[in-house]
C-alpha cells in the first residue's frame, strides 16, 4: 500500500505511530509490546527510526539502535501493516544508501520517510560522508533515479527493473535549527517537493499555532502535499529541558510551568497526555489528514491519546 495515496486521499483524520529500534542486545519483543496494544486503534502504517552511528564515551563509533530494516520488514510480515523505515543521509554513502534501498525493496516494502539525519557529534556541523547525500532532496532525487530504474553505476538502466518507492520528508513548523529563518527553511522544504516528496510530516511542537501557521506559509510558496502533524507526549519531568535543547522547539508557558510543578514523573506523564490530547483534539478539528504519535519505546501514553480521539 502507498502511504501517500492514503494521506492524499482521507476525508477523516488517520492514525500512524512511529517506534524506536532496540538498543543493540535487546530483544524484537520490546517491538511487539509497544505495538500490540496500539492496533486496535487501527493505525494506518508504523514508522521506523533509523540510527547512524555515535561516538561512546570511548570514543568509538558505535550503532546503538541498528536493525530499522529487519524490524521493518518483521512488523510488516506480522501485523500485515505499511511500515515506513526512515533513510538518513548521515553516516551512508550512496552506495550503502542503494543497497538499503534494494534491501527494502526486495522485501516488499516500498514507504520510506527521506531525512538528512544530524551530525555525528551534537556540537558539530553536520557533513556528510564521502559520496554521501548532502540533503534530503539529494537522498529523493537518487530515490526518483531508482524509481526509474538508474542505479549507481548502470549504463544501460533501460534494462534495469525499477523500485517503487513513495517517500515522506520532514518539515519543522519553528524551522530546523540550521536554518537561518523559517522561510528560508520552507523555500527548501519546496525543494523536497520539487524532488519528489509526497507528504510532509512534522517535527513535534506543542503549541498548534506553530502548525498552523507553518501550513499558512507553505501552501503560500506553493507546498501542495500534505503536512501532517508530529505529536509527542511529554513522559518525564526532565523534558521540560530535554526536549526544547534537543529538538529546538519551544513549550508553550502554561505547560513549561505545569511541568515544573511536578512533583515526579508520573505527573508530569499525566500532564504531557492530556495536552497532547488537547493538541490532537484541535488539530482533528482542523481536519488534519493524520495525526502521527512520537511513540517511540512506551504505547501506554499513546493508546491513552488515541482512545480519547478516535
Ligand atoms: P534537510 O531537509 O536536508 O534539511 C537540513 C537543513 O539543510 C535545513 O536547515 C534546511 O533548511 C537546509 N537545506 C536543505 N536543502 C538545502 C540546500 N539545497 N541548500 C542549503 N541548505 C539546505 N533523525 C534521525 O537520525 N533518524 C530518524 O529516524 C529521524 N526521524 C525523524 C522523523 C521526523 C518526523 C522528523 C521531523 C525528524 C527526524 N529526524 C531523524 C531528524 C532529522 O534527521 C534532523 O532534523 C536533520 O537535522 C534534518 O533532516 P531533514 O531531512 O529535515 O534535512
Amino acid at each position: 500500500m502507498n502511504v501517500a495515496h492514503t494521506i492524499q486521499t482521507t476525508t477523516k483524520t488517520l492514525f500512524s505511530f512511529e517506534i524506536l529500534p532496540p538498543l543493540k542486545g535487546k530483544g524484537i519483543e520490546t517491538i511487539y509490546n509497544t505495538i500490540d496494544p496500539l492496533m486496535e486503534y487501527k493505525p494506518q502504517f508504523i514508522n521506523i527510526t533509523s540510527h547512524r552511528e555515535v561516538y561512546d564515551a570511548n570514543n568509538n563509533r558505535v550503532r546503538r539502535r541498528p536493525g530499522t530494516v529487519a524490524i521493518a520488514g518483521a512488523i510488516s510480515h506480522k501485523y500485515n501493516i505499511p511500515v515506513v523505515p526512515h533513510i538518513l543521509c548521515g553516516g551512508f554513502n550512496r552506495k550503502e544508501t542503494e543497497y538499503v534501498l534494494l534491501d527494502l525493496h526486495f522485501l516488499g516494502i516500498n514507504n520510506v520517510l527521506a531525512l538528512r539525519g544530524d551530525a555525528l557529534r551534537s556540537d558539530e556541523p553536520y557533513t556528510p560522508e564521502p559520496e554521501g547525500n548532502r540533503y534530503a532532496q539529494d537522498l529523493l532525487r537518487q530515490i526518483a533515479d531508482m524509481n526509474k530504474g538508474k542505479f549507481i553505476g548502470d549504463t544501460d538502466y533501460n534494462t534495469s527493473s525499477p523500485t517503487h518507492f513513495s517517500c515522506g520528508v520532514a518539515g519543522y513548523p519553528e524551522k530546523h535549527y540550521a536554518a537561518p529563518d523559517l522561510d528560508t527553511d520552507i523555500l527548501h522544504l519546496k525543494e523536497k517537493q520539487d524532488a519528489g516528496a509526497q507528504y510532509i510530516i512534522t517535527q513535534m511542537f506543542f503549541d498548534n499555532a506553530h502548525y498552523f501557521n507553518f501550513v499558512a506559509k507553505c501552501r503560500a510558496v506553493g507546498i501542495t502535499i500534505p503536512i501532517v502533524p508530529g505529536i509527542k507526549p511529554i513522559g518525564l519531568k526532565n523534558q521540560v529541558d530535554v526536549l526544547p535543547k534537543l529538538f529546538h522547539i519551544e513549550l508553550p508557558q502554561d505547560l513549561d510551568t505545569a511541568l515544573r510543578a511536578c512533583s515526579d514523573d508520573e505527573q508530569a506523564k499525566q500532564i504531557g497526555t492530556q495536552w497532547a490530547i488537547m493538541q490532537a483534539k484541535e488539530l482533528i478539528a482542523h481536519n488534519v489528514p493524520l495525526l502521527h504519535l512520537f511513540t517511540y519505546s512506551s504505547a501506554k501514553q499513546s493508546v491513552e491519546i488515541a482512545k480519547a480521539v478516535f
